[in-house]
């Protein structure tokens, strides 16, 4: 009603001469048939479209520029103005919040020892880093995760066992061994007393012979025994040729030992019972073993069969 009444209003203007149909709005269309007079009695015949002082509505995202009175339109939609979804959020528009498809979600990398479980987009975490699994050090390596490589402080290094004659010099903690076992060396010894030899077996405080022997074989044989200390074995064979108790009699033999080193001096000494035997018995390979004697593997040792008393 109101449309029409402003209409009106602008046609009487019309009628009543007062100049052009004003236009300032170019929107408005005024279509005006002159009335046509044919009598004193005027008819007015009008067709009129309809004028709207245009209320806009700004364009949209989807919606052009829009009179919310008339409906009309003007230009394009704005169109939306997209953001890229992101691992949270889907494709959304930063005008009018419409979305599309869905958040991509994050890129998990998983945690590290270092680091917790991470998103390669956004950099978001979640729980916390593993931690290293630590191996403890070794002979030859550091401190070292067993997982990522990182290694603390440095390699205990070997505990080295000297070299024996069993085994080579050996890590008391790994066992790698270097080298070869020592090699065993036997000093050598000889007899210097020309056999056969008779030894004579005198009383200790009267000086008075109590036994001869005649010693025919003397067999000596080293051992080591541990770390340069040695077994002497010697092997006496002989004969019974005296007993002051008489032939029936059976008082053991004794031999003087001593051994000299390649310069004369003595380095042991010990003696030998033989066995209990009478005048004129005999007797082979009795052994006398003499312990623990400390000798160079390097030198040569002299041997002396002596008289005691
Ligand atoms: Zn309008
Ligand atoms: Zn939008
Ligand atoms: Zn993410
Ligand atoms: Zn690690
Ligand atoms: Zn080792």
């Amino acid at each position: 009603m109101k449309k029409f009444y402003l209409l009106t209003v602008a046609l009487i203007m019309c009628l009543s001469g007062c100049g052009d149909t004003d236009s300032d709005s170019q929107n408005s269309q005024t279509n005006v048939t002159t009335p046509t007079v044919s009598s004193s009695i005027t008819t007015t015949t009008t067709t009129v479209t309809t004028t709207c002082n245009h209320i806009w509505i700004e364009a949209s995202c989807t919606e052009p520029k829009t009179c919310s009175v008339c409906g009309e339109t003007s230009g394009e939609p704005t169109g939306h103005q997209w953001e890229e979804a992101t691992c949270t959020t889907p494709k959304i528009c930063s005008v009018c919040g419409k979305t599309e498809g869905s958040a991509k979600g994050h890129k998990w990398k998983d945690a590290t020892c270092t680091e917790p479980k991470t998103c390669s987009v956004c950099g978001k975490t979640d729980g916390s880093a593993k931690g290293h699994k630590w191996k403890d050090a070794t002979c030859t390596e550091p401190k070292t995760c067993s997982v990522c490589g990182k290694t603390d402080g440095s390699a205990k290094g070997h505990k080295w066992k000297e070299a024996t004659y069993d085994s080579p010099k050996t890590c008391k903690t790994c066992g790698k061994t270097e080298g070869d076992p020592l090699e065993r060396v036997i000093p050598n010894i000889y007899l210097n007393t020309q056999l056969p030899c008779q030894i004579n077996h005198y009383g200790s405080l009267t000086n008075k012979l109590m036994t001869t022997s005649t010693i025919t074989g003397v067999d000596i044989s080293i051992e080591e025994n541990y770390n340069k200390s040695f077994d002497i074995i010697f092997k006496f064979s002989g004969q019974r040729d005296y007993d002051y108790q008489g032939e029936l009699h059976s008082t053991a033999a004794v031999v003087g030992i001593k051994i000299y080193d390649s310069n004369g001096n003595v380095v042991d000494s010990d003696t030998y019972y033989s066995p209990n035997i009478c005048y004129g018995e005999t007797f082979a390979n009795d052994e006398k073993k003499m312990y623990y004697v400390k000798l160079d593997p390097s030198e040569t040792y002299y041997v002396e069969l002596l008289n005691v008393k």
